[in-house]
């Protein structure tokens, strides 16, 4: 992780290079745009009452955790736009075919993550993708009950954390069918249990999408 004065005055001044290819210019060249596009992954459920299908982009491994990483913790907020390429790329087809309606709900970020990047980076993808997707986006559904944070903690006192962490603050359209977007899914737990607090509230079809899974 960068944290020298030094290291942020050269990222500044430092033209980028592609993540894959090396070229500089931008993270993402013309070449590798085209043939790096990451397959996204999708698992239908179907006798799952709270999550019908979970579509992500890849493991937290490689170039892709790079990203996200350089996204969430190295001030790379420009790399946002390449993750929305990728999203769309996967989620496009699969929404069009669909036909049906959508509504993206980010889950919210900790305030004190938000503080220290000067951004929410879910909600900025989110926002942006659901744009594209031409579907409803609402950050206000779902809301923060309380200020924690699960970074380090272990897999049973985040599952506990997990089931307080959120509330649902807006009414539920049940003809709508909900899609939780975070960035990784870790235990599972954060959006499991969002998936919970918006079935109670009404949701008639839940789907998650994520970047990156760690396993
Ligand atoms: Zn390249």
């Amino acid at each position: 992780m960068k944290n020298t004065l030094i290291d942020k005055i050269l990222d500044l001044i430092a033209p980028h290079h592609c993540y894959y290819c090396g070229r500089l210019g931008s993270g993402w060249c013309e070449g590798c745009c085209q043939s790096y596009l990451p397959r996204p992954k999708i698992k239908i459920y179907k006798n799952n009452k709270l999550i019908s299908r979970e579509i992500f982009l890849g493991e937290r491994d490689g170039i892709l955790m790079k990203i996200v990483d350089d996204y969430k913790f190295n001030e790379r907020k420009d790399v946002h736009a390449m993750l929305l390429e990728m999203l769309l790329q996967s989620l496009s087809p699969i929404i069009s075919e669909d036909g049906r309606d959508f509504c993206l709900v980010p889950l919210p970020t900790n305030p004190n993550h938000i503080r220290i990047r000067g951004f929410d980076h879910i909600s900025l993808i989110g926002r942006k993708l659901a744009k594209a997707l031409h579907i409803d986006f609402n950050d206000k559904i779902l809301v923060r009950a309380k200020n924690t944070t699960q970074r380090g903690k272990t897999a049973q006192e985040r599952r506990k954390q997990a089931k307080k962490a959120y509330r649902v603050a807006r009414e539920i359209n049940d003809d709508k069918i909900y899609i939780l977007f975070d960035d990784i899914k870790t235990t599972g737990s954060t959006l499991e249990s969002a998936a919970k607090l918006l079935h109670i509230a009404g949701a008639g079809e839940i789907w998650v999408v994520y970047i990156l899974q760690q396993k």
